[in-house]
């Protein structure tokens, strides 16, 4: 369907000066976006198994150089026990969670042999220092329903990953890369602490995600899929450097068709553009506005809808069904014809939040 929105009209009456001095604002906003994290068109969770080991350090220490964190540990207990003193230096780029005690095939095991691997690497990790764990990531990716009930008593979520680096298995840099590369926001990849291999693919990890706007976040406990960094992880975690931390925004939105594209927009800027699927995924970019917030449908075509559930500013959920203005909606005839109250955008246009 086929609507000029006010938005829009707006924008087509910017002279060519006004639009040239927006064009060198936006073009500044992006390279101050660039240096300080500042806008994030998803989060994917950066992962790391097996450690502590000698290698911690050294890969901090790159992961710090390359502005890729948070990461999420996931420590082997034994090797916690013999380097406690490692344990603060990774909660200050991310966040310990649990991947066993001893590291063994558990497809097997009774619950209590599940459980008392998991409680043990629980005990290891908080005598280090750490917050008590709330993720389990299974050795092996070996899961089942023993395992996971035995981890949910524990106050554990257990989850694998979405991609593999294969870095265990020898991955070449240039394949560990690649492997980075597939992520997708809300996705969490497979790596290893203590792999020359890995080391040497974080400055090009760093490079592709920031290009393509993807910043590293945290993996939430309820359900393993990586999202903006809370700011309020550990104890001992005070800095998060993913910046922000309470001023953020996120749309909840899916299309019709999976080619539905929108755009958030702050008071007249568009600060993300996003490219749906046709299932609800979560878009966060991290900006302070509670208000002037528009979630703009930009590529209207047949059987291209799309369905926006809810924003959520300054930490207030905001349900698009309770918005009033909404010029997207196809009602009485046209589109925006209505009172707004839905979560649908028909034609190109905006739900004002
Ligand atoms: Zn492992």
């Amino acid at each position: 369907m086929k609507i000029l929105s006010n938005v829009f009209l707006n924008q087509k009456k910017l002279t060519v000066t006004n639009k040239k001095i927006a064009t060198m604002l936006i073009a500044m906003f992006a390279v101050h976006a660039a240096a300080s994290n500042a806008a994030c068109n998803g989060y994917v969770g950066i992962t790391f198994d097996d450690g502590p080991t000698s290698n911690t350090t050294t890969l901090i220490n790159l992961l710090k150089q390359n502005s890729l964190t948070p990461v999420t540990w996931f420590n082997w207990g034994q090797h916690v026990a013999s380097n406690p003193s490692l344990i603060p230096q990774e909660l200050g780029v991310g966040e310990v969670q649990n991947h066993s005690y001893t590291h063994p095939h558990m497809a097997n095991f009774t619950y209590q042999q599940v459980s008392s691997e998991l409680s043990q690497d629980n005990q290891a990790i908080q005598n280090a220092g750490a917050p008590k764990p709330k993720i389990y990531r299974a050795p092996y990716g070996e899961l089942n329903s023993t395992i996971r009930q035995a981890a949910a008593d524990l106050g554990l979520f257990a989850m694998t990953w979405d991609i593999d680096s294969a870095d265990w298995n020898g991955a070449s840099t240039a394949a560990i890369v690649s492997a980075n590369n597939q992520l997708q926001n809300g996705q969490v990849i497979l790596m290893h602490d203590g792999i020359i291999n890995t080391n040497n693919a974080i400055a090009q990890i760093a490079a592709n995600l920031r290009a393509k706007n993807l910043c590293p976040g945290r993996i939430d406990p309820t359900n393993g899929r990586a999202i903006a960094p809370s700011g309020s992880g550990g104890s001992s975690s005070s800095s998060s450097s993913g910046g922000g931390g309470t001023g953020t925004i996120t749309v909840r939105a899916r299309g019709t068709s999976g080619q539905e594209q929108i755009q958030l927009v702050v008071n007249n800027t568009t600060v993300a553009t996003w490219t749906l699927s046709t299932s609800y995924q979560n878009f966060t970019v991290n900006n302070s506005a509670t208000s002037g917030i528009l979630v703009k449908f930009i590529n209207d075509a047949t059987n291209r809808d799309v369905q926006v559930d809810y924003i959520i500013a300054g930490g207030v959920t905001k349900q698009a069904e309770d918005q009033t203005f909404n010029t997207g909606v196809f009602q009485s005839g046209a589109c925006g014809g209505g009172n707004g109250h839905s979560e649908w955008l028909n034609c190109n246009g905006a739900i004002g939040f």
